[in-house]
């Protein structure tokens, strides 16, 4: 099937000739095109790029929540439903995006801050609204230059479906091209995300909320230029227009939707639940203090899941280490530990913060709990020396 893609798109002169189109029809759902189309030869090259997906380890391991993102995806989609295959990516970046073939990639950085299960389905169902639409096509018919695109479809039939990293790279650089939407694509998108979150029964006023809350987060950033963070990856992020204009065109097109909508919030939170801790801390490798504060702030001001916002509040500041913060450090830890949920290492930092105070019960005590609520700690060995140095010196 590679091999007749190639055939029929292997050189810019194959592209010449084709009559230059403008819109392309919607897709129809549950039909893969022909392999000698156009069409077709974009679907080999996403199959190759779903391939390097599978096998990048970057895929999240947790069947439960792919299952439920599939789920909402497939109730966004509809009809499409059978077309969409969603991973979840395991990475701190505020992204999503879908590639010609069905494959739908949501990061788990921008899972972790949406709000709920709206939010994310105002996310799947814009990507979902380029799939129908047949965007990327659209976007092919439309590249000047298609020599690189050429090269892309055209290494699959040589390479025998097993690309170099180079020829990787070239692939990857060509699908991001493809997924690089015109701001007309984009409104497009949001329009068809609104109206299938509001079918779907969910409120379609989250869609704006994603983007105000980004804005927000932009706003409390550490760096100026946070956008260009994601400008190596595809989709979501990289050509939107403005994000407060889209947030208002959002805000406008679901103001008639009825009050009484679900946001699925609850549900939404039980389900990335096992990997808030982990997502946080992938946040905060970052290092982006602002923008990480601001979120973990907005989620406190909730008042759920204290024990693990308020230790990563904690973490923020002690790795900040701007004046004055190892106190708030100490502060936030404190108030993490008073919640059910509270992470061991919330008792071992207050322990090293005494420690450094030269309150030495007070160091011991914690280091101690530290290591009975942890008691797997990959660190216990060296924890057990400093609580047996803390005893030697012991007034
Ligand atoms: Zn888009």
């Amino acid at each position: 099937m590679i091999a007749a893609a190639a055939l029929a798109l292997g050189s810019s002169a194959a592209f010449a000739q084709q009559a230059p189109i403008d819109r392309a029809a919607p897709r129809q759902a549950g039909v893969r095109p022909a392999p000698s189309t156009l069409e077709g030869g974009l679907w080999a090259l996403s199959d190759r790029m779903e391939k390097q997906i599978q096998t990048s380890g970057q895929v999240l391991k947790d069947k439960a929540l792919e299952a439920y993102v599939s789920d909402l995806a497939c109730r966004l989609a509809g009809a499409h439903c059978t077309d969409l295959r969603v991973y979840i990516l395991d990475a701190p970046v505020w992204n999503a995006f879908m590639a010609p073939n069905g494959t739908m990639a949501v990061y788990s950085g921008l899972m972790l801050r949406m709000d709920d299960e709206a939010e994310l389905a105002c996310v799947i169902g814009h990507e979902s609204g380029h799939f129908i639409q047949n965007h990327s096509l659209e976007n092919f018919m439309a590249v000047k230059n298609r020599s690189n695109i050429a090269m892309a479809l055209g290494i699959g039939a040589a390479a025998a479906g097993a690309p170099s990293s180079a020829q990787q790279v070239v692939q990857l650089a060509t699908m991001a091209s493809l997924m690089r939407y015109s701001r007309q694509h984009e409104a497009e998108a949001d329009t068809i995300g609104v109206t299938k979150v509001q079918g779907s029964g969910l409120d379609p006023r989250a869609c704006a909320r994603v983007w105000r809350n980004l804005l927000a987060e932009f706003e409390a950033s550490d760096q100026r230029a946070l956008r260009r963070r994601a400008s190596g990856e595809t989709g979501l992020l990289d050509s939107h227009p403005g994000a407060s204009v889209r947030a208002d065109a959002l805000e406008a097109a679901a103001k008639s939707a009825p009050d009484d909508l679900d946001l699925g919030r609850a549900r939404y939170r039980a389900a990335i639940r096992p990997h808030l801790l982990d997502w946080l801390r992938a946040d905060l490798r970052q290092k982006d203090f602002g923008a990480a504060l601001h979120f973990l702030e907005r989620r406190l001001a909730e008042g759920e899941d204290v024990g693990v916002y308020e230790f990563m509040r904690g973490e923020a500041y002690r790795l900040r280490r701007k004046e004055g913060d190892l106190a708030r450090a100490a502060e936030a830890y404190g108030r993490a530990i008073q919640a059910p949920d509270a992470p061991a290492e919330a008792w071992r930092e207050i322990g090293y913060i005494a420690l450094r105070d030269n309150d030495k019960l007070r160091a011991r005590t914690m280091l101690e709990t530290y290591l009975q609520r942890a008691p797997n700690a990959g660190d216990r060995a060296l924890v057990n020396a400093d609580i047996a140095k803390l005893m030697e010196h012991r007034p």
